[in-house]
């Protein structure tokens, strides 16, 4: 490891010898990262990567952005850099990672996820948008719902229905599709914040070629599994760095405002403190896990935690800030970094990217192998299903 972290503070520093992120494009510099093996250092060489330890990403990362280098998006591009990556390095074929990933690091194509549907969120498996075969691809019929960042997306992850015939989870088959083709229809979805982050799409007479197909045909389950498990991470792995997030928010609200502490506001403060540090440093642990191999089931408890504890802080920095908290720029709440938005978009923590309840299944299940919830659909084909 010794070695190899030299070897990486070597390679930035000629990098950036080469490439002054003053005097740079951004894009050209973050293209130029790319191409020099240290985007994601972990990755295969010849796709962004050097094929180093994942824990080395972290120390390329701060080298970077010590030097002022320019980051790629990693907001607005959340899906492609935490979930459609991950998928596509474990399922994809080598065309696949050569078309996609260089244009999804830097940001310049956007993904989204189009995988709930009316009625098929928590029960991702019963989803009906079907994908039926034409040749060398699949014409794809149905309806996405809540997908975040679609009005924005060049690309998105799907899954669809491929074989009515078998069981739900057997007849799914997973795609990348391309959100500017004929037949897609995004349209927006206001929100409690005012704001329209996510969208319904309505997929009709797409076609999508084999080539897009990841993953084999009838194996979309266990593709998007590993998106799941990656979207976890990504929504509840936590920060690196003490007080960032919401409890940095609250912490600096605090120490701000004298005037209106008591002693059971501070006693909940300190309490929150104390979880967002387990959090945090429990999220920092399931990094390191990821470095050795696929993030496991125990992702699904950090991202539970995550969710309440920032639901928590957000409507404690609330109370601190009293009627200061309550003031809105505007009703379209386009100033995202304000303690009201904060606290309206926290609500939907719990939602996205499973609910609670459902982490709660997953955890009592396949971590502490408590008795599995009684699932009488799992042997009947799809068809027979009610929905
Ligand atoms: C901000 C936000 C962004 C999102 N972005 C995306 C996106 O980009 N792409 C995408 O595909 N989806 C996205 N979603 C959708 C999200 O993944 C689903 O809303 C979620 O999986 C829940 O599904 P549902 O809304 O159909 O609720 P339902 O599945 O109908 O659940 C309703 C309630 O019943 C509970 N419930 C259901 N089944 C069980 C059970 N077996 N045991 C106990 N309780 C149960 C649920 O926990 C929930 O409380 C987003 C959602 C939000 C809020």
């Amino acid at each position: 490891m010794t070695t190899e972290i030299e070897d990486l503070r070597h390679r930035v520093a000629a990098f950036l010898s080469d490439h002054d992120p003053a005097a740079s494009d951004p894009l050209e510099f973050l293209r130029a990262r790319y191409d020099a093996g240290l985007a994601w250092v972990h990755f295969p060489v010849e796709h962004g990567g050097l094929g180093l330890p994942l824990a080395l990403q972290a120390e390329a990362d701060r080298l970077f952005a010590e030097a002022g280098g320019p980051d790629n998006q990693a907001y607005l591009n959340e899906i492609g850099l935490g979930m459609a990556a991950p998928t596509i390095l474990a399922f994809g074929t080598d065309e696949q990672k050569d078309r996609f990933f260089r244009p999804l690091w830097t940001g310049e194509e956007i993904w989204c996820q189009l995988f709930s549907e009316p009625g098929a969120g928590s029960d991702l498996a019963a989803i009906a948008t079907r994908a039926v075969r034409d040749g060398d691809g699949w014409v794809v019929n149905g309806q996405k719902v809540w997908t975040s960042m679609a009005q924005i997306a060049r690309w998105a992850i799907l899954v669809a229905r491929t074989n009515p015939d078998v069981p739900k989870h057997q007849g799914l088959t997973y795609f990348l599709c391309d959100m500017t083709d004929p037949g897609v229809d995004v349209r927006p979805l206001r929100q409690i914040t005012g704001e329209a982050e996510f969208n319904e799409v309505f997929l009709t007479d797409v076609r999508i070629p084999d080539s897009h197909r990841l993953g084999a045909e009838g194996a979309g389950w266990r593709v998007a599994n590993a998106t799941l498990n990656n979207e976890r991470v990504a929504l509840g792995g936590g920060a690196d760095a003490r007080e960032t997030g919401t409890v940095g928010e609250v912490a600096r609200t605090w120490r701000a405002h004298p005037e209106r502490r008591t002693h059971e506001l501070h006693d909940r403060l300190l309490r929150l403190w104390v979880e967002a540090e387990v959090a945090r440093v429990t999220g920092r642990r399931t990094r390191q896990k990821l470095a050795v191999g696929r993030p496991g089931p125990e992702a699904a408890a950090a991202k539970l935690v995550s969710a309440r504890l920032n639901q928590q802080l957000s409507g404690l920095e609330l109370e601190l800030l009293a009627e200061d908290g309550l003031r809105y720029p505007d009703w379209t709440q386009t100033e995202y970094d304000d303690a009201g938005y904060r606290y309206l978009r926290a609500k939907g923590n719990s939602i996205e990217g499973g609910t609670s309840e459902i982490l709660r299944n997953v955890v009592s299940e396949r971590v502490l192998g408590l008795p599995a919830e009684p699932r009488f659909d799992k042997d009947l084909p799809w068809k027979e299903l009610q929905r």
